[in-house]
């Protein structure tokens, strides 16, 4: 039994794909026990305009502010943003992250450089090669890495998803060892951190993204600073999997797990 217990990735109705109001997701987290969460909704650089996300943005942040005044100090609330794609548009990723004052930024990587979000894909179409597509996936991850303007990156195994989630393709991540140890390896040099996503757990992969051997991996090179997300897009699922990651943390070596505000990151005790 945990008594800290913080949900870092969240998407409001303001996220294209969410359903429900900040307020409503605020107090419901309050309601089941947390401690804090971050509204993280979505910013996708490479559809910055034909999804509108001036506007999403800007109403986010303005629903995650009246929240914070009506919540008071029942529950701690990051106002975060997940930018996703940002190398795709940088223009656009530095002028929402140049106009608003975000306590997060969790920095990830949905769709290679002009294709579609790996969720869109035709996994039956044969031109697919799956290995050159983990391959492009983890160096444009490094790309972002070394670009870093942000906190944490998001879920570093997301095609694994789609690939065997919801496809039943076996990906074997030994392979791309190497290209993950240096974005690792990359993210700690910047003083970033990674997420433990716990959505895989109540979808088809049945894992968090990433699992544990590379959350071990992690902490074998020296990385500290990791966030709990459950990137829920319905409020039920909100602080779903989050005491489970926290016995996963401490059995791969952390005494601590991150929640941020102001852009820093709170060291949380794993007790
Ligand atoms: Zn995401
Ligand atoms: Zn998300």
């Amino acid at each position: 039994m945990y008594t800290n217990l913080f949900d870092s990735h969240t998407h409001s109705e303001n996220s294209p794909d969410g359903n429900h109001s900040v307020l409503y997701m605020c107090e419901h987290a309050a309601d089941i026990g947390l401690s804090g969460i971050a509204i993280t909704d979505h910013l996708e650089c490479n559809d910055f305009i034909k999804d509108n996300y001036r506007a999403r943005i800007q109403q986010s942040v303005f629903d995650i502010r009246r929240a914070q005044q009506l919540m008071g100090d029942k529950l701690l609330i990051s106002c975060g943003i997940e930018l996703g794609q940002a190398l795709q548009d940088k223009d656009a990723a530095l002028e929402i992250l140049n106009t608003y004052d975000f306590d997060f930024i969790l920095g990830s990587l949905h769709a290679l450089e002009g294709k579609l979000d790996f969720y869109y894909w035709d996994y039956s179409d044969p031109s697919i090669i799956i290995h050159d597509s983990m391959v492009d996936y983890y160096q444009q991850q490094i790309d972002l890495a070394k670009w870093g303007h942000f906190d944490v990156m998001g879920h570093i195994t997301y095609p694994i998803r789609y690939i065997w989630g919801k496809n039943r393709i076996p990906v074997d991540l030994n392979r791309y060892m190497d290209l993950i140890d240096e974005l690792l390896r990359t993210l700690i040099e910047k003083g970033r951190g990674i997420e433990v996503n716990t959505s895989g757990l109540r979808q088809e992969l049945g894992t968090t993204l990433p699992d544990f051997p590379l959350i071990k991996r992690y902490r074998e090179l020296g990385g500290e600073i990791i966030t709990i997300g459950s990137d829920a897009h319905y409020v039920e699922h909100i602080g779903n999997g989050v005491e489970y990651t926290m016995d996963m943390l401490r059995e791969a070596g952390f005494k601590y797990f991150s929640f941020f505000k102001g852009r820093q990151p709170r060291m949380l005790e794993l007790a």
